[in-house]
């Protein structure tokens, strides 16, 4: 093996190393914390506090979401030593290449070219189709739990990674920029999916029920880091609203969008 190709594995070790960590690590930690020694306490602390997923389901997504993470992991650690090589991305590295205002505003577009092509793909994988034989996997767990964030039919995740590595060939940003937007775009799904109640002190992403009722009652709240898109297309829940339990297997053909 070559200086080049050791540099790539070792780059890709790296990303899957602390994708892993971070998932079973700090997934694990959260999940045992709640749902293991707090469980009886669940009124406390649970945004579903009478809803769990059976032990076979956490089983589920802990895989099916281990897989997909170690998947993106190693695209992610292939594009890094790309650029590391210094192949085509529109990232840079010298932090005053574009003045400092643009350190901050850059990070603010990535935020929502992010934001809008999750919002859009999310929608239309509630198309009757593409629900039935992809997304319906990520919509079997009602009750989600921290491993469920990654834990979708492996074709949705290489489309939801393609929306989060889209702003490197739109958007000039700093790498450490753009990798502070991907950690933020991690956690954010981390949280959303934890099942545990948490407030969220920025603007249209007040808290993670927004997600949590995503699960509960599908054909709706599809936006990932804010509720921008949602509002803009009607798509938030209305409370006056009933969502019949047989939408989610008649995929979108009853949603209000
Ligand atoms: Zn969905
Ligand atoms: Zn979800």
């Amino acid at each position: 093996m070559g200086e080049t190709g050791g540099t790539t594995w070792m780059t890709v070790g790296i990303s899957v190393g602390v994708s892993l960590v971070t998932f079973w690590g700090l997934g694990g930690l959260v999940h045992w914390w709640f749902y293991v020694h707090r469980r009886a306490d669940a009124e406390r602390w649970k945004v579903q506090p009478r809803r769990f997923l059976s032990r076979a389901m956490v089983r589920h997504a802990f895989a099916l979401g281990s897989f997909n993470i170690v998947m993106g992991a190693v695209i992610g650690g292939l594009f890094a030593s790309h650029v590391a090589r210094g192949g085509w991305s529109t990232l840079y590295s010298d932090p005053l290449e574009h003045g400092v205002p643009w350190l901050l505003a850059s990070a603010v577009a990535t935020y929502f070219v992010i934001d809008a092509g999750l919002y859009y793909s999310h929608r239309a994988l509630h198309g009757r189709w593409l629900f039935r034989h992809v997304h319906r996997w990520h919509h079997r767990y009602t009750a989600p739990v921290i491993f469920t964030t990654t834990a979708v039919h492996p074709i949705e995740f290489l489309v939801f990674q393609a929306f989060v590595m889209l702003p490197v060939v739109v958007v000039p940003v700093h790498w450490a920029v753009y990798l502070l937007v991907v950690a933020y775009t991690y956690l954010i799904g981390m949280i959303d999916h934890s099942g545990v109640i948490v407030r969220w002190p920025l603007p249209l992403h007040p808290g993670n029920q927004f997600h949590d009722d995503h699960h509960v009652f599908v054909h709706c709240n599809y936006g990932h880091h804010t509720q921008v898109f949602d509002r803009l297309h009607g798509t938030v829940r209305a409370n006056d609203r009933r969502y019949a339990d047989d939408e989610l297997g008649e995929g979108a053909r009853r949603g209000p969008a």
